[in-house]
Parts: structure tokens; C-alpha cells; sequence
């Protein structure tokens, strides 16, 4: 985080809230995600500023599984949250379930039945969505509104006991149907769902909606600032509602606007169908939104945060271009790669001056960029892989590859001159001939040849065979949940494109995980998980081109 930026508005009311000892001069914020997928792009925002906030002002987080919905939730989910906010490099003060506060929502409950101010509802849901109104109508009360508060208490104990089969009864707040927020028209707090919990089991059978547990939770914890995204607005007066008639902790709402990328779906349930209905590999395919897709496809956590740093905190819903996310990732890899060659659609090259059997060693540069990056061996030989784009039978003018009678520069090693080639019957070049001169070795010149273009290569002895992925986006519009129809009517056919005989420098068969590399002007590569020790595979985290760059240069 740059020191000199401006404070953002959760800052300020943070600082605001130091200096005035409103809570005792102490920060409290909550992560508080939903275990019903795994987290992706947007939630990582959440967590920079949740996480940030308490480490910036020396409070504490809490991760806090929103689990009161025991259909969609699995433990699957909960242990991928944890390990995607670690990697981030996030740790948490404490690790909650809103499960764990059933009882004493419960009570809570309870008590507002006592208050006079929640009752026992035996509409059916239609009924209900009848009587509420609209934006614009005023509700109308439901024939269960006045039950006494000894006959709500006994209904709401038996609902407990699983006297009720799912839907035959709902708890409701007693606020008023002809309030201007809907969502304050008296708004069901508990439900009948005979259904298996990820923690409680068969425990229960009753389970509190989503704007009951949510507030008190964070009371519960005492959390100081709860920081949401801006469609929690309307469900903030009714947050206070609770908190004020339950006579607990005060704990606060603040929206703030959902990060949004284009070209990218940010909605667990969206994602869930991709999966399910197998338009990727799975959650952590390189091509998903998701913290363990971008991960795989080679973004390190620190491009993560310094892309949501970037885009800052602010009220107004915005959508980012994805060209900053891929900004960030090659600023960073510009700095860290190690440089390696690689050859992803070959054709080899016969180099003619030089005997059968005989192996020059070249030293090669890790990164120009930094310093003591250090330097590798590689080999060069008589028969040796090149791109097929690298060589056109006709060039144009100022064609600076090869074709016949050109010279280039093999990177890293010597000026070559094409001297002839072969087609099969299809038209396809099968060899080309070049002569090397062996007085032009990079580094130390001499022969006075001058070349405009440099391509990178193999030597075919010692080069490793390897499975290069291409990715590329996954939706053909930047927005494909605001289009009519299906969202993944957008799905990029062409989002994935297999190599599988590509060439790649020895060294790399000892690529860890997380080792990132810069393959010579095609792009930044990690190794894949799938990998085997026989079988290679290199994800392309991001082509070198760089249009945000040139952007903003215009701008
Ligand atoms: P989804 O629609 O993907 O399921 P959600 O908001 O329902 O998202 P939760 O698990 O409830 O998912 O989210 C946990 C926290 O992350 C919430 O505080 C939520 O506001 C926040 N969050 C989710 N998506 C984004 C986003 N795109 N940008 C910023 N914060 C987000
Ligand atoms: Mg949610």
C-alpha cells in the first residue's frame, strides 16, 4: 500500500472513530463469506480492505462462515476459503461460524417474541408475497399478526421441536407492512428447513434468515465496523432495528461499492453452474475468476492486492478493465520471471557449417531487469527449433525474420543466414538451412554484420518436450450477465488452446509450482499442478503486450 495516497472514506470514518474513543479506540472488521463456493476476484477485494483496515489501524479480523443456510454449504468450500485468504497473505483473529450463535439467536428470538415485537405467520409464501405490497402499494397485515405473545412463544418453541413440515410456519418481525423500505415489511427471521447442517447436523430444523444472523453475529463479536458491499443498503436500517430492540453490541454498516471486472462473472451461483455443467475443469480452472483459478493461471497474491490498491475503495460502483489486472500481474513477472525460451509451433532449423555431434555452450541472461539475476547454460547444436512464424518462404519487405537469404539473430547466441528450406507435398516446410557465423556470438561481436531482428530458439538435443496452455478470456462481451438471454450464451469458444508439442529448455523440467517464467516473446508461463515428471504442463498467465500501459500513456 502507497503511503502518500489519500485516505478513502472507511479510513476516515475509522479515524474519525479513533480520535472521538468510539470504541474504545479499537477496530474490529469481519470477512464474513457464504461456504457455498469458492471465492473469486471480488471477494479478494473484500478481504484486502477487511484484512487491511485491521492491520493498518491494529485491530482484528474475523473470518466468519455466514453458514445459516445448510442446503448450499459444504466443507469442501470452508476449508478452500481459508487456504485462498492465506495465500493472499491475510490471517484471521478468529475463525467463526454464524452456526455456533444458533442458540443464542434463538433466544434472541425469543426475546423479541416476548417484546411483543415477532410472531408466528402460517401463510404460505404466496399469501405473504401478496399482503407485502410494493415499492409503490402499502402492504397489508397477515391474519396471523396479532397472536399473543404466550401463543407466538408456544407455536415458535413446537416449530423448534419439528412439529412443522418445511414452509407450514415462518417467524416473523413485527415492524410494519406499510413502511417505505420493503425489506422492513415485517421480514421473516426464521424458517422451517428439515435439512442436514455442515456443522450442526440434525440439530436443527429451524434456521434464521439472513439479515437475523448477520447483524447480531457481528454484535456478537463485537465487531466495530461491518463493511459490505453497497446492496446491503437497504438491509441496513433493518441491521439497526434488530441491534437497537435487542439491546446488544452497536455494531455499524458500511457499504462500500463490489469490485467488478469485465469480461468476468463474479457470483458464486454463475460460477457453481460453469462448473457443474462442465464449461471448465473446475473451480480452479486458469481460466475461472476464481482466487484458485488465478492463482493456477499464475497471478501471485501480491498482483492481487496491489490491483485492488489500485482500483482503491470508493462509494460508486465501477467495473474494471481487465487490462489493469493483467497490468499488475506483468509489472510484477517484468521484475521476477526468469527468462527462458521455449518454441510452441516448430520447425527445425539445420544449421550447415557445423559438424554432426559438436555442442557449443552459450551463457544466457536470467532477467535483464534485475540485478544478479545470474546467468544459465544452454546448448547449441547443428539441428535446432524454431517458430514456424519466425520464417516466410516470400517475406515482405522489412521482414526482419527469416525467409530465404535473410539474416537474424538467434537470441543468446549467433547471426544466421538462411541459406535454403524444404516443403513437403501439402506446401509445408519441413527443414531450413541457415549457415551461423561463428564470429557474431552475443556478447562478443565481432563480425560487423548488422541484423534488425532477434527470434529465440532450441537446440533440439537437448530441448524437453512440453504442453504450453493458452488461455484466453472466458466471455466474448464484457459484461455477459447484463445480456439478454443466458449468460453463458457468452462463453468464449476459444478460451483454451492446447499445445502439445511444444519445446522447452531443459532447466525447466525443475520448475517448482511456483516458479514464474518468462518465455521469450511469448508470454509469462507457470507450471501447471497436473504436471507429471514425464508429462510437462505450462500455463500462459498473460501474453508481454501491454494496452494498458500504452492507455494510460495516451490518456
Ligand atoms: P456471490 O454473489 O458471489 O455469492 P456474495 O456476496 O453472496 O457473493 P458472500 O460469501 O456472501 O458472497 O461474500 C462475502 C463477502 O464478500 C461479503 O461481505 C460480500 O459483500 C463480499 N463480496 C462479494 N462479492 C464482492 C465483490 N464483487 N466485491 C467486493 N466485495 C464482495
Ligand atoms: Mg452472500
Amino acid at each position: 500500500m502507497s503511503e502518500e495516497r489519500a485516505l478513502n472514506f472507511l479510513e476516515e470514518i475509522i479515524e474519525k472513530d479513533l480520535s472521538d474513543n468510539t470504541h474504545d479506540g479499537t477496530v474490529h472488521t469481519r470477512f464474513p463469506p457464504e461456504p457455498n463456493g469458492y471465492l473469486h476476484i471480488g471477494h479478494a477485494k473484500s478481504i484486502c480492505v477487511n484484512f487491511g483496515l485491521a492491520q493498518k489501524y491494529k485491530g482484528k479480523c474475523n473470518l466468519r462462515f455466514d453458514d445459516t443456510n445448510p442446503s448450499t454449504e459444504e466443507t469442501e468450500f470452508v476449508d478452500s476459503i481459508k487456504a485462498d485468504i492465506r495465500w493472499l497473505g491475510f490471517e484471521w483473529d478468529n475463525e467463526l461460524y454464524a452456526s455456533d450463535y444458533f442458540e443464542q439467536l434463538f433466544q434472541y428470538a425469543q426475546q423479541l417474541i416476548q417484546k411483543g415485537l415477532a410472531y408466528v405467520d402460517d401463510s404460505t409464501a404466496e399469501e405473504m408475497a401478496a399482503l407485502k405490497g410494493t415499492p409503490t402499494t402499502v402492504g397489508s397485515d397477515s391474519p396471523f399478526r396479532n397472536r399473543s405473545i404466550e401463543e407466538n412463544a408456544l407455536l415458535f418453541s413446537e416449530m423448534r421441536a419439528g412439529k412443522y413440515p418445511d414452509g407450514a410456519k415462518v417467524l416473523r418481525a413485527k415492524i410494519d407492512m406499510k413502511h417505505d423500505n420493503m425489506l422492513m415489511r415485517d421480514p421473516v427471521i426464521y424458517r422451517i428447513k428439515h435439512a442436514h447442517h455442515h456443522r450442526t447436523g440434525n440439530h436443527w430444523c429451524i434456521y434464521p434468515m439472513y439479515d437475523f444472523a448477520h447483524g447480531q453475529s457481528d454484535s456478537i463479536e463485537r465487531i466495530t465496523h461491518s463493511i459490505c458491499t453497497m446492496e446491503f443498503i437497504p438491509h441496513r436500517e433493518l441491521y439497526d432495528w434488530f441491534i437497537e430492540k435487542l439491546e446488544i453490541f452497536p455494531s455499524h454498516q458500511y457499504e462500500f461499492a463490489r469490485g467488478n471486472v469485465n469480461y468476468m462473472v463474479t457470483s458464486k451461483r454463475r460460477l457453481l453452474q460453469l462448473v457443474k455443467e462442465n464449461y471448465v475443469e473446475g473451480w480452479d480452472d486458469p481460466r475461472m475468476p476464481t482466487i484458485s483459478g488465478l492463482r493456477r493461471r499464475g497471478y501471485t497474491a501480491a498482483s492481487l492486492r496491489n490491483f485492488w490498491d489500485n482500483v482503491g475503495v470508493a462509494k460508486r460502483d465501477n467495473n474494471i478493465d481487465i487490462n489493469l489486472l493483467e497490468f499488475c500481474i506483468r509489472e510484477e513477472l517484468n521484475k521476477t520471471a526468469l527468462r527462458r525460451m521455449a518454441v510452441i509451433n516448430p520447425v527445425k532449423l539445420i544449421i550447415t557449417n557445423l559438424p554432426d555431434g559438436e555442442s557449443i555452450s552459450l551463457q544466457a541472461e536470467n532477467n535483464h531487469e534485475v540485478e544478479n539475476a545470474g546467468e544459465r547454460t544452454i546448448s547449441f547444436s547443428n539441428t535446432l527449433w524454431i517458430e514456424r512464424d519466425d520464417f516466410m518462404e516470400n517475406p515482405p519487405n522489412k521482414y526482419f525474420r527469416l525467409g530465404p537469404g535473410l539474416k537474424v539473430r538467434l537470441k543468446h547466441a549467433y547471426i544466421i543466414e538462411c541459406t535454403d528450406f524444404k516443403k513437403d507435398e501439402q506446401g509445408t516446410i519441413t527443414e531450413i538451412y541457415a549457415r551461423y557465423f561463428p564470429e557474431s556470438k552475443s556478447g562478443s561481436d565481432t563480425s560487423g554484420i548488422k541484423v534488425k531482428g532477434v527470434i529465440h530458439w532450441l537446440d533440439c538435443h537437448s530441448a524437453k518436450k512440453a504442453e504450453v496452455r493458452l488461455y484466453d478470456k472466458l466471455f466474448t462481451v464484457e459484461d455477459p450477465t447484463s445480456e439478454e438471454g443466458d449468460f453463458k450464451d457468452f462463453i468464449n469458444k476459444d478460451s483454451l488452446s492446447i499445445v502439445r508439442d511444444a519445446w522447452v529448455e531443459p532447466a525447466l523440467l525443475e520448475a517448482t509450482d511456483e516458479d514464474k517464467f518468462q518465455f521469450l516473446r511469448l508470454g509469462y508461463f507457470c507450471k501447471d499442478k497436473n504436471s507429471t515428471d514425464t508429462h510437462i504442463i505450462f500455463n500462459r498467465t498473460v501474453g508481454l503486450k501491454d494496452s494498458w500501459a500504452k492507455e494510460v500513456k495516451k490518456a
